[in-house]
Parts: C-alpha cells; structure tokens; sequence
C-alpha cells in the first residue's frame, strides 16, 4: 500500500461511522469479472459487491441504456408515471408470475414493504391489531426495524430491542418446526429460498412446497426473499421456480438492477388489493434510473442466454468446490445452488479472505466459517479455474 493510500484510508476512518471493517483496498474501477484498486492492482471478483454485479462490471449494453436515461430524466416521484418502471413492471410479471410491483430502493425497504403488506392482509381478514410473523434462525433480510426483527441472528437484533413484537424463529427444512410456531394470529411466513448471508443454506424444493401448502390451508401470506439468491443466481430466474410454486409475496433488489440502488416487493393476486393509495409510498423508488437499469438487465439476461450460461457454468464450480473439499481437511463440505455457493471450514475464514485478497482473489464470509461464492454470472471455467488455484494457495 503506497502513502497515499494509507492516507485516504486513514482520512476515511475518520469521516466515516464505523459500522464495517473494511479490507485496506480503495476499489476505483471494474472491467467485466475484474476490478482494479486505486494503485491500479488487479483483482478476480468472486463477490460481486454482495451478489449485485450480475452481469460483472460495464457489461456491453448497459452502460448506454443508463448514459441515455441520465440524458432524459433520472427522479420523476411517483406523483407521475415514467416510462422505464412500466417496461421493468411488466418485465418482473412476466418472469415472475405474480401480479402488481411495487419500487423500493433497497432490499430492506422490499421486506419492510412485504411486512406492512402481510399486516394489513391479516387486519382486513380479521380486524384485529395482533398479527405474528414466522421467520427462520439463521435468517438475513436487512437492517431496518422491521426487516431486523425477522432476520434470524440474535447478535444483530438484541441492541435494537425492542423490536416490532410478534416474531418467532423456525428451522429451515424442518416443516414441524413451523406448524409448532404456527397459530389463528400468524399473518406471515418470510423465508429466503437460499439462505446467504447466513451461511448459504439452501431451502429444499419439497420444503418450500410444504411451506406454500400450510399457508395455503392457514390462509397465512407466504414471503420469498430473493433479494441475494434471486435474478438468475441459483440457474432459474428466481429459485422458487426450481420448486414450482409461487410466493404471495417476493423481495428483491441487489442484482435486479446490477449496480444502481434499486429493489421490489412483488405481489400475487391474491395479496395485489390489500395496500391501497395512503398505505405505502416512497419518494424515490421506481425511479427511471433504476427502473431502466431493470429493464436493461431483462434485456440482456434474455439477449445473451444468461440462465443458460448459468445451468452450464454452475455444475463446473461445483464440481471443482467438491475437489477442494476432498482434498483439504479443513474444509468440511460445500453446499449452495448455482452460482451461489458455500465452503464450510472447521474455523475461522477471515484469515484465508484475507490473503486471496492480497493474492488479487475478492472473496468474502457468509458467517465466521464459510466462504461465499457468488460471482458475476457471467463467470467462465477459466476464471473459476483461476479463482481455485489463488485460494488453494491462500489456504
Ligand atoms: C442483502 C439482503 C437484504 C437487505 O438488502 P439491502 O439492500 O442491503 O437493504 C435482505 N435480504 C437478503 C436475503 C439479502 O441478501
């Protein structure tokens, strides 16, 4: 690290709140599955900052469709309609099946959106005020209040308490878990079909169909949250679809726009009449900058077969995770969907993140002991070959 590096790190250690230890790397550009720091060091990206960069850095086409909507208009409120989010509407329907979108610009906001949607659904149903909510341990979906009282990790929550009441933590694949939880108050089950941030977990296709028919005979709205494992990762457009059944609600947002802030709440009919104008709103979510970038990314995803790079790319990582496993001890074993996989270690991987960093590999954890593997979709067997010899050799 040269001086001036040091410098402006130091300077952003004093500027900034400190909520995250960040890696000593100022990134300053990106070029497909690659990124260059500030001192022009070149890096595989296996992170995508957090499973956004879907389709890697400047990817042919997108950067024109942004560059020309900045030209247009970029904010209109939602006071007006603009163009892009109707296309983007239309788009996440048809690739979806399900029937109204609502814009955030986030993924926390997408789940909080969810939640209110689910409350109101149950206080339509029953008039009363004292709706519950099942969530999962090991859960993840978000920091705001509401998205933090179902995120399934203690630490998290307990300094923010209270939190909104009523949440109680099931364990995934185990559907009598549930049904235990489950009573005449439930208004809500919120799931991530692959768990990511806690360890990619991957939710069973026949677990979720069991999901989907309890909340069916409950009459208990059932969330997917895609906002990590969605847009193609696991080799379908959403992995709810490996599974084939539908969500009443859906959340999504990271690579839904593949750079831009931007994310969603999709809703079945069934759930479509419960908010109303006065219920929801936001000033700048369905934005025609995020909008078009979702667009965009439909676009292009269907152009250039994405999926099916996906479901040809996948079984290769997989195939050479597995060999990593057999070979080193302390890895324990894999386990993840597509694009987005896990190594499970016996201890602590933030030492080994580290040194691929060092050796031009962004790798990054999922919980203390797993190392995440969630690269540009675009990814080849070349650049996974490469990715497996930086981190043998940072082991
Ligand atoms: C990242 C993430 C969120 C939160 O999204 P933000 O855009 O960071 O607010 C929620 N749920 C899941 C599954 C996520 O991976």
């Amino acid at each position: 690290m040269n001086g001036q590096t040091m410098q402006r790190i130091d300077h952003a250690e004093q500027t900034l709140l400190h909520t995250y230890n960040r890696y000593p790397v100022i990134l300053d550009r990106g070029e497909g599955m690659y990124l260059y720091d500030t001192e022009g060091k070149k890096y595989l990206d296996f992170f995508a900052g957090i499973a956004v960069f879907a389709l890697g850095h400047h990817y042919p086409g997108y950067d024109d469709a942004l560059k020309m909507q900045i030209d247009k208009i970029i904010h209109t409120s939602n006071y007006y309609y603009n163009d892009p989010a109707i296309t983007a509407s239309s788009m996440l329907l048809e690739e979806s099946g399900l029937s109204r979108v609502f814009f955030t610009n986030s993924g926390t906001e997408a789940v909080e959106g969810a939640l209110k949607c689910a409350r109101k659904y149950y206080y339509q149903k029953t008039g009363k005020t004292d709706a519950q909510i099942i969530a999962f341990e090991h859960s993840f979906h978000g920091r705001t209040f509401g998205a933090l009282s179902v995120t399934g990790t203690k630490a998290y929550r307990d300094p923010f308490e209270p939190l909104i009441g009523g949440v109680s933590f099931a364990l995934l694949n185990d559907i009598d878990s549930v049904k235990a939880l489950l009573n005449e108050r439930t208004c809500a089950v919120i799931v991530e079909p692959v768990q990511g941030e806690g360890g990619v977990i991957v939710a069973e296709d026949a677990f979720l169909r069991e999901l989907r028919a309890l909340c069916d005979e409950k009459d208990v709205l059932l969330i997917f949250d895609e906002i990590q494992c969605g847009m193609g990762r696991t080799g379908r457009m959403f992995a709810f679809q490996h599974a084939g059944v539908l969500p009443d609600v859906l959340t999504l947002a990271k690579a839904l726009t593949c750079g831009v802030p931007g994310g969603a709440f999709l809703v079945s009919e069934k759930a479509a009449p419960v908010l109303v104008p006065g219920d929801h709103g936001t000033t700048f979510g369905g934005n025609p900058l995020a909008t078009k970038a979702m667009a965009t990314v439909f676009d292009l995803f269907r152009r250039d077969h994405i999926l099916q790079h996906v479901e040809k790319v996948a079984p290769y990582l997989e195939k050479q995770l597995d060999a990593l496993v057999a070979r080193h001890e302390q890895i324990l074993a894999r386990r993840g969907r597509g694009l987005m996989q896990g190594l499970v270690f016996s201890g602590p991987v933030a030492d080994i993140t580290g040194r691929a960093l060092e050796k031009g590999l962004i790798l990054i954890n999922a919980g203390p002991d797993v190392i995440r593997f969630v690269p540009p979709l675009i990814v080849t067997n070349e650049q996974v070959d490469e990715m497996v010899s930086i981190l043998e050799a940072s082991l």
